[in-house]
């Protein structure tokens, strides 16, 4: 025992959380200069606190992380624009497809994607808009092809109906 207070762990526990009235912190804080049993105690709790603290910060953390990666970090119209974005550069890959051939479009759309990957820092929206382009693609291809089957049918037809009628 030292000082006006008694030994108590109580107001040592509140003064290691910063819950005491600033009077009764001088008062604890004065007792804790003279008592080092109450030093040694305090400088536990202390300890305890900071582990704990430590333990509540770590432990959510990645989920916290997580989700704040996976937040959108741009404003909507920002988004709006890169789906705007994503659909012209669909539109221009089947339209240069269409016209010129795959051979041309995939170097123009890699060029595209690749520079606006570098302006906008966004990795993941030129995966998704090079796997978006990729589909559409396989899809002008096949729908490419299944035009030159009918346009070939109907050729065809047509030829073959004016012949039996020539
Ligand atoms: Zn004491």
């Amino acid at each position: 025992m030292n000082g006006r207070l008694p030994c108590a762990p109580e107001p040592i526990f509140e003064l290691a959380d910063g819950s005491l009235e600033p009077e009764r912190e001088r008062e604890v804080r004065a007792h804790l200069r003279g008592c080092r049993d109450c030093q040694t105690l305090y400088e536990r709790e202390l300890r305890l606190n900071a582990s704990l603290g430590s333990l509540e910060f770590e432990a959510p953390r990645p989920v916290y992380r997580d989700v704040v990666m996976a937040l959108p970090t741009r404003s909507v119209k920002a988004r709006l624009l890169w789906a705007a974005l994503a659909l012209v550069l669909l539109l221009v890959t089947s339209a240069t497809l269409i016209l010129y051939g795959a051979n041309l479009a995939v170097p123009v759309v890699d060029a595209i994607g690749v520079f606006w990957g570098f302006v906008a820092g966004l990795a993941d929206v030129v995966q998704v808009v090079f796997a978006a382009v990729g589909a559409a693609l396989l899809i002008a291809l096949g729908a490419g092809a299944l035009v030159d089957l009918v346009i070939a049918a109907v050729y065809l037809s047509v030829s073959r109906r004016r012949a039996r009628e020539a």
